[in-house]
């Protein structure tokens, strides 16, 4: 008899959107006139910059005439979009070779896939609040989970610690949800950690283009050391606005092995046997990203995020509450006022202010008491949010 995987068995149900979007539903239902402020959603809402489109529209004429079509992708990615995307990390400082470099339809996908590289018997540390899918993806694979909680005592930023070791070691900055982001000197120190215990970090990115500090890096790369005990996860979809058009990729350095293994290699037998890479035309709309024109154009989109950001900020300085992120992260992290749960201030936020956010506590248990604001959303309704905010809040 087929016996199923079970470790689906230990998950839990995500009540997060699913209970989010029920209470929205309900709200909308008895006030049907209800003008809704959205700093819930993580997905952007911006469209593609002209130089994606353009390049689009001409990758699709490229399938149209027999000497330019393409039919299958090479699996790990276009050597067009490898090598555009290692000189992209060379402008930085990062010296990478287009063939450590894997194009992917996007983190998620990644962060899922991933796992293949290592064997069930490995423990996972995740610093917590964490993106849900970390967890998730791991009791799939069976995994022991370490859980290091992170708080506003440190800024929500995680330092190893001997008590809390594990094999793979999970780092998001800057991160979703806190928008804490770790500067070189903290990462070195996780850098250092993970050569030290022999383990393997897997360093999300996905929110590197919102970085602003000189001192936070864009890149694990960039610390000394990482070739040798870490694997980057970067997507197009916050960077370039690629929610829904599916892009991004993942840098594994030759030097990381273990026990005679190199990841980068098994990465390349793991993709020629279960994919047939990205499509022709998503990856030419990618490519264009890293094209002079394309960097300036995201950068205008992101702009328009961070005046979301800095609404938000300077309302809840003018109402006196505590936050952290919104500088280096396109998320905002508060601490509940008068001592309220999430959720409590979820329900106090809908129905006084029609203001819809993330409860923290849907982000592990060290986000209770904490709530997210993303800062994706509409400029006119986000600043229309923070005239709320102040208007409830000041005392
Ligand atoms: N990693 C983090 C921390 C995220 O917040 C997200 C999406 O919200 C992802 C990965 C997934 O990104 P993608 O759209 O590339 O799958």
């Amino acid at each position: 008899m087929t016996k199923p995987n079970m470790n689906y068995a230990f998950l839990k149900d995500s009540y997060l959107f699913y209970n989010i979007s029920k209470k929205v539903a309900a709200h909308l239902d008895s006030h049907p006139c209800a003008k809704l402020l959205r700093l819930g959603i993580g997905d952007v809402s911006l469209p593609l910059c002209g130089a994606v489109i353009n390049a689009l529209h001409e990758a699709v004429e490229d399938q149209a005439k027999k000497e330019t079509f393409h039919g299958y992708m090479p699996e790990a990615g276009a050597s067009f979009l490898r090598e555009a995307i290692a000189s992209h990390y060379a402008k930085r400082g990062v010296a990478l070779s287009p063939d450590e470099v894997f194009v992917s339809s996007g983190a998620s996908d990644e962060l899922g896939d991933i796992l293949d590289l290592f064997d069930s018997s490995n423990s996972v540390l995740i610093t917590e609040p964490a993106y849900p899918a970390y967890v998730d993806a791991n009791i799939i694979a069976g995994r022991k989970i370490v859980r290091l909680p992170t708080f506003e005592e440190n800024s929500f930023l995680p330092e190893p610690e001997d008590a809390a070791t594990a094999d793979i070691i999970y780092l998001c900055s800057p991160n979703n949800p806190t928008g804490a982001a770790l500067d070189r000197k903290r990462l070195k120190t996780w850098v250092d950690f993970a050569n030290e215990t022999d383990s393997v970090i897997l360093f999300d990115a996905a929110y590197e283009a919102f970085i602003e500090d000189e001192d936070v890096p864009h890149s694990i790369f960039e610390i000394d050391g990482a070739r040798e005990c870490a694997i980057e996860i970067c997507s197009l979809s916050k960077t370039a606005g690629f929610t829904g058009t599916r892009l991004g990729y993942t840098l594994i350095p030759k030097e990381l092995s273990r026990r005679g293994m190199r990841f980068n290699y098994m990465w390349v037998r793991n993709r020629t046997t279960k994919t047939n890479g990205v499509s022709y035309i998503i990856q030419k709309g990618g490519a264009a990203v890293f094209t002079e024109e394309g960097q300036r154009q995201i950068k205008e989109n992101i702009s328009v995020y961070k005046e979301n950001a800095k609404a938000l900020m300077s309302a809840l300085d003018k109402a006196g509450v505590p936050y952290c992120g919104g500088r280096n992260a396109p998320y905002v992290w508060l601490k509940c006022p008068d001592g309220m749960g999430s959720w409590e201030f979820f329900d106090f936020l809908l129905n006084e202010a029609e203001i819809v956010g993330t409860p923290g506590a849907g982000f592990g248990q060290s986000g209770e008491g904490y709530f997210r604001f993303s800062t994706f959303g509409d400029a006119e309704e986000t600043a229309a949010a923070a005239d709320k905010i102040v208007k409830i809040f000041a005392h």
